[in-house]
């Protein structure tokens, strides 16, 4: 290759598509390899464990460093550097190397980023793959837009709530592969970077290219195309940075059906956390299980997705939900059927991914072979599916799984039976598709035929029996003789190669037909290009209409799963309405249910509006408190994203948003204080959450000492029983809130049973109604192996606490005494019992004549009035 000879030059235009592209790293095809340069190289070779090696580039022997992987393996290790999240540039040589002058002229021919790749190989499994543009405005919720390239899907909004928080929590239902973000000032753009950085650590962070005009957009997307849909700025951004990374696919993005329609139960980020719906608590932890890794029997790609998508997304819409629910019942109903149903969904394959594919010109024939397999199974699994069905869903369904008209035939009649075995010449089409081809295929196997005839005439002119046609790379065709029959060799015979035990020879006629072969090659060649290109073209046209087709796949598939999973587990279908109720009979968890089994203790939950909306767990650790109230939070999840529950009977009052706090670990050590960690959190909760949010606070006021936190405790407590008015799941290890609690009208205590034998205490996870006297903590300590002359003196201790505490006394005070009083109290570490009511207590009233009563009742309000005023203004 003339230009390797020197370094120089090829750096100097490597240098320059390097300047054209920055922040990328630009893989710079030379041969057979893509190779790097200077610091992308090192960086290579640290990531994807290449070697690095140098080169002189110049006369001074300057050394670059260089690093490459072999062309053929290149898409293995993009997955690699896109899944670190790595921007790169493909620049590949858009000449032929053979006929350039000079330098072979180089182009970058693609860029490829997290959110817009398309190969399998890179994407790496079936989850959606979103790339996200969000604004980030001074004050007040931001807004974003999300896409999946893949699938077509585009979602935009507002946030569900203000600043950096709100954005992350929105985002949290989509897990984004990258993120464009904007913010229109310094301060703002730290404060979510790092929010996005805690949040979603492996995602790539972009600045979002500047919007494009709403023109620009594709038509689905435009303003008015969608009816109310206007585009907003996250979507023209999104557009902007699209047209640059995947122009071709950018037309046929957001024509499917966004959602199934209705709202969603607003889950932020915390809360999908500490339910670990779609992620473990701890991402570390290999045995942690997820709501959807629970859940996931689907057997389609689009399926999982869905699945996911619903479990993350949960609607808020009684009409939505009844309508999955009945999906699911009719499926529930034909169950003998069920399983059949879902082995044949199991073979269509990831159809808008193939689209996505034919879109971006990076799509096999043996995968097109397979979209035209996978419509049919669709095609024919709609109709099946229409035949008697009475839910509407289903109905609507079944249309939806029927293939774009002609798409079908046209891959029918265009492409082979069934997929070409990988060793085998690929026929790329059926033969009467394309005539042309068909007619160079004929000249190929005409003049294939006539060099085997001419194998046998020389054969037979010659007698040597063992003369051969053969071919290679570097001399094609040639006529082959051991040495022992070189002397019967005729004249026409020209030499062309010596090998050990032959001589290889042409002749004018070899010649002849072996130019015919090679012609016919090449006509094939160009005119499958040609006709390729127009069948991309062809089913280019239909992508949304693909994309439409795999959805419905996916909605099917999560509908059967959902059914699946209620017949092979026994879930019962619960009541979504209107109410404000919250009445579970026999609830299980629905992950620790499947990991127990047998040994798992089911629970009822009953809140209800007017006398029961807010739950206190008390109780020792380990009780089952924790785990309580996540069954509660994920049993609403299910049951709004239409599934069937691990419960005998439930009826569940729309919840419109779902808050969640739990432990507080993976906050601890970034700098924050529990305390600080826990009240931030409150404060999100009483800003955000109204009468139709269910709230689950674990371990409420744990962050501090005993005053503090009993005092906020109390108040949040309060807050949320008077204002909110919110269905609410307490647990608490201030036992004087108990006493608290029966002061209020709506709430209720409850802890959970234990048995105390002579082996020590036994947990029975059994909810039962009244606060619990005792902790048990000095029994829990002596269960996780304290030593006995610690737990001695602990009891010892704990003993004279129980005898000499003020709270208890406090507490009691309080709930005749009203909040006011009580937090007064309280936050003055210590007090004793207000002087005004131990003056009351000491008061006989039967004793006292009524003027007496009135003059002692005045003043007694006097100074109690006094008092509490004064101890307000004090600091
Ligand atoms: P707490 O929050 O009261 O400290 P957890 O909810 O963390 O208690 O529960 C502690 C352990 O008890 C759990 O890890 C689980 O193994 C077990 N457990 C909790 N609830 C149940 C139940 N209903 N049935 C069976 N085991 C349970
Ligand atoms: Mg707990």
């Amino acid at each position: 290759m003339p230009e390797s000879s020197s370094l120089t030059p090829l750096l100097e235009q490597y240098q320059g598509i390097k300047a054209r592209y920055p922040g990328h790293l630009v893989l710079f095809r030379v041969g057979d390899f893509y190779e790097t340069f200077g610091d992308d190289a090192r960086l290579l070779a640290r990531e994807l464990d290449v070697v690095l090696t140098a080169r002189s580039a110049d006369a001074l022997g300057i050394r670059t460093p260089m690093a490459g992987v072999p062309h053929h393996a290149v898409e293995t290790y993009l997955g690699r550097l896109v899944r670190k999240g790595y921007k790169v540039a493909i620049c590949d040589q858009v000449e032929d190397a053979r006929f350039a002058k000079g330098l072979v002229r180089r182009e970058v021919t693609r860029v490829v980023t997290p959110g817009t790749v398309v190969e399998d190989g890179i994407l790496g499994g079936p989850e959606h793959n979103f790339l996200v543009s969000i604004v980030a405005p001074p004050t007040g919720a931001g807004s974003y837009a999300a896409v999946d390239i893949t699938t077509g899907e585009w979602y935009h909004g507002p946030a569900d709530g203000p600043g950096p928080d709100g954005l992350v929590s929105t985002l949290a239902a989509f897990q984004p592969r990258e993120i464009l973000w904007t913010a229109s000032e310094e301060s703002g753009a730290i404060a979510l970077l790092t929010a996005l950085r805690r949040e979603f650590p492996s995602a790539r962070l972009e600045a979002a290219p500047a919007p494009v005009a709403d023109g620009e957009m594709p038509v689905a997307l435009r303003s008015g195309a969608l009816g109310p849909a206007e585009t907003t700025e996250p979507d023209r951004r999104l557009a902007a940075y699209l047209r640059v990374t995947q122009p071709r696919l950018l037309p046929h993005l957001g024509l499917v059906e966004r959602g199934s329609g209705g709202r969603r139960l607003v889950l932020d980020a915390k809360t999908l956390r500490h339910l670990e719906i779609n992620r473990p608590m701890n991402p570390d932890d290999p045995k942690g299980v997820t709501l959807l890794g629970t859940w996931d029997e689907t057997v389609t790609a689009p399926g999982r997705r869905t699945l996911a998508f619903w479990l993350t997304n949960p609607l808020a819409d009684v009409g939505a939900i009844v309508r999955r629910q009945e999906a699911v019942q009719s499926f529930v109903d034909r169950g003998a059927e069920l399983e059949g149903w879902r082995a044949r969904l199991r073979s269509i394959p990831d159809l808008s991914r193939i689209a996505a594919r034919v879109a971006g010109r990076r799509v096999r024939p043996n995968e097109l072979i397979a979209l035209r397999a996978g419509l049919e199974t669709a095609e024919s699994l709609g109709r099946k599916l229409a035949e008697g069905e009475r839910s509407t869903r289903l109905s609507a369904l079944a249309g939806e799984l029927a293939p774009p008209a002609g798409l079908v035939s046209l891959l029918r009649t265009a492409l082979p039976e069934g997929p070409t075995p990988v060793d085998e010449a690929p026929e790329l089409f059926r033969p009467g598709h394309a005539p042309e081809v068909d007619r160079w295929r004929d000249a190929e196997r005409t003049a294939l035929t006539e060099m085997a005839a001419l194998e046998s005439a020389e054969q037979e002119a010659t007698g040597i029996r063992t003369l051969k046609v053969g071919y290679n790379q570097v001399f094609g065709y040639y006529i082959e003789v051991t040495k022992p029959h070189l002397a019967r060799v005729p004249p026409h015979f020209r030499r062309r190669q010596t090998v050990a035990q032959a001589e290889r020879f042409t002749t004018d006629r070899l010649e002849e037909v072996e130019r015919r072969i090679l012609e016919a090659r090449e006509g094939i060649r160009t005119a499958e290009a040609v006709r390729w290109e127009e069948l991309l073209d062809a089913v280019e046209r239909q992508v949304p209409a693909v994309h439409r087709v795999s959805r419905a796949v996916g909605e099917v598939d999560a509908l059967a799963t959902f059914a699946h999973l209620a017949q092979s587990r026994g879930y019962v279908r619960p009541t979504v309405d209107d109410s404000s109720a919250l009445v579970v009979r026999d609830g299980r968890h629905p992950v620790l249910d499947r990991l127990l089994g047998e040994g798992f203790v089911p629970n009822d939950t009953d809140l209800e509006p007017a006398t029961r909306r807010m739950l206190v767990l008390t109780g020792p650790n380990m009780s089952g408190k924790s785990t309580y109230m996540r069954q509660v939070g994920l049993l609403v999840v299910l049951a709004q994203a239409g599934s069937f529950i691990p419960a005998k009977f439930a009826r569940v009052g729309l919840v419109t948003q779902l808050f969640t706090r739990m432990g507080f670990t993976d906050e601890i050590g970034r700098g924050k204080s529990s305390f600080m960690v826990e009240m931030s959190e409150v404060a999100e909760i009483l800003r955000a959450a109204d009468e139709r949010s269910l709230i689950l606070l674990d371990e409420v006021g744990r962050g501090t000492s005993t005053f503090d936190g009993l005092a906020i405790a109390w108040a949040t407590l309060r807050h949320l029983h008077d204002t909110t008015r919110a269905r609410s799941l307490l647990a608490t290890h201030y036992h004087q809130l108990t006493d608290l609690v029966r002061g209020l009208s709506a709430a209720q205590n409850a802890h959970f049973a234990v048995r105390e034998g002579p082996e020590g205490i036994v947990f029975l996870h059994r909810l039962v109604p009244g606060a619990t006297d005792r902790s048990y903590g000095v029994h829990v300590a002596r269960l996780a192996g304290v030593p006995e002359g610690v737990l001695a003196e602990a009891e010892r201790l704990l003993h004279r606490l129980e005898t000499e505490s003020v709270v208890p006394t406090a507490a009691k005070t309080a709930r005749r005494r009203g909040p006011r009083y009580t937090q007064a109290v309280l936050l003055s570490e210590g007090a004793a019992e207000h002087p005004v009511l131990a003056e009351l207590r000491r008061l006989d009233p039967d004793r006292l004549s009524a003027p007496d009563a009135a003059r002692t009742l005045r003043d007694l309000k006097r100074r109690a009035t006094a008092d509490a005023d004064g101890e307000e203004r004090a600091p």
